[in-house]
């Protein structure tokens, strides 16, 4: 919700933007950390989600750790003071340049999603003189019920290790002097908003933990990954129900003592915390439908796009205004998939209005691009409330 204040604020300033609100962020992380605190659950932040430096300062400043996918974000988390100790590196498409500066920081820990590549972590380890930490991603095959773009954790994906080379990889583990074994992740797809879902999970977990364990390793890490989805219809809602999903962790989940949960949220963590404000251009009115044509397009929020993805539309400078009308609400790209929503009920519209896309803290501005030559999305943040 924007007070008078934040949209006589917008009415100034260029746009597009993408508007964080840092207190909501705050308030966000705060809930989850003291949530995971009453089983003594670690989480690691997916920095894919949103790596905008002031997210990632409040991120860093709650102590959570940062799960990465790439070298870059491995190199960025440590460099803005992330402790190492808390970095780990997952990513069915690791380089060899990658492995070996994630070596050179000495992470937590690779996530590992073959068999090749533990070979090639334990070569460029030895190369180095060092012992590389792994845990095996493990694909648990588990339906995650959500859209079919955003699901990780089935036979058909390309992600982590399949049950059936289990066997080899145990042996690989084994005749790998370089490596050590520290447990099992997982991660089974994004925006899940059925919690039974992560029963499913939690039975698989187990199952495998204990496939290991039978065979002498040591499991002390169960990473479950993330996925927690938000609820896109009700941004005003806004902190998710951290106590419920740790719980169902802590009740179907077979914790050894000493035995560690780990979790990689992302998108629970930061989506609600931004919005992208835009300006419409053109209001076009045709026969069968109408257009609103906005200053911001795929280049700056790319999910409608990519995955057809809902984000709640609000025609921020009539608050008070019947919505009376239908518009397809599109950006200026040159692809007719640029377009925000369909049918759209808002007040009437008209070119300078303001419109608020919500809910766009994870997978927005991260993914913005420079196609059709756009320049750089702009940020504006709040100002304390
Ligand atoms: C993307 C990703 C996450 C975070 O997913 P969210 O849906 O944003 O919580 C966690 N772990 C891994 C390995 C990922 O790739």
């Amino acid at each position: 919700m924007f007070s008078n204040k934040d949209i006589s604020h917008f009415a100034n300033l260029e746009t597009p933007f993408y508007y964080y609100d840092l207190t909501l962020l705050q308030n966000t992380l705060q809930a989850c950390s003291n949530a995971a605190k009453v089983y003594n659950f670690h989480v690691h932040y997916a920095m894919k989600a949103n790596f905008n430096p002031a997210v990632l300062e409040k991120i860093r400043s709650t102590g959570f750790g940062a799960d990465c996918v790439s070298g870059g974000e491995v190199k960025k988390a440590v460099e803005i003071g992330f402790e190492p100790g808390k970095v780990v590196f997952a990513g069915v498409g690791k380089s060899d340049q990658e492995i070996n500066e994630a070596l050179d920081l000495d992470i937590f820990c690779f996530n590992v999603e073959s068999i090749q590549e533990l070979e090639v972590i334990n070569e460029l380890a030895g190369k180095k003189g060092k012992k590389a930490k792994v845990a095996i991603r493990i694909n648990p095959n588990v339906d995650a019920h959500t859209h079919h773009n955003i699901t990780t954790g089935l036979d058909e994906n390309k992600f982590g290790i399949n049950s059936w080379d289990l066997p080899a990889c145990a042996e690989t583990l084994k005749s790998c002097s370089q490596l050590e074994f520290i447990g099992v992740h997982f991660h089974i797809g994004s925006q899940i908003t059925n919690l039974d879902v992560y029963k499913n999970l939690c039975v698989r977990v187990n199952e495998f933990a204990s496939w290991f364990e039978e065979r002498g390793f040591l499991v002390k890490v169960l990473n479950v990954g993330g996925g927690l989805g938000i609820d896109y219809h009700q941004p005003d809602e806004q902190i998710p129900d951290f106590a419920s999903y740790f719980k169902i962790f802590q009740d179907f989940l077979e914790v050894r003592p000493n035995q560690e949960v780990h979790f990689e949220l992302g998108r629970a963590l930061v989506g609600q915390s931004a919005s992208l404000i835009s300006r419409v251009l053109y209001v076009k009115n045709g026969k069968k439908k109408n257009f609103l044509i906005l200053d911001a397009g795929m280049t700056e929020l790319m999910r409608p796009a990519l995955y057809q993805a809902y984000h709640k539309i609000e025609n921020i400078s009539r608050p008070e205004t019947e919505a009376a009308m239908k518009y397809d609400v599109v950006g200026p790209i040159c692809e007719s998939t640029d377009c925000f929503g369909k049918e759209v009920e808002l007040p009437e519209t008209f070119r300078g209005d303001l419109i608020a896309l919500r809910s766009t803290g994870a997978y927005g501005e991260v993914m913005a691009s420079h196609y059709n030559l756009r320049e750089n999305v702009k940020v504006e943040f709040s100002t304390a409330k």
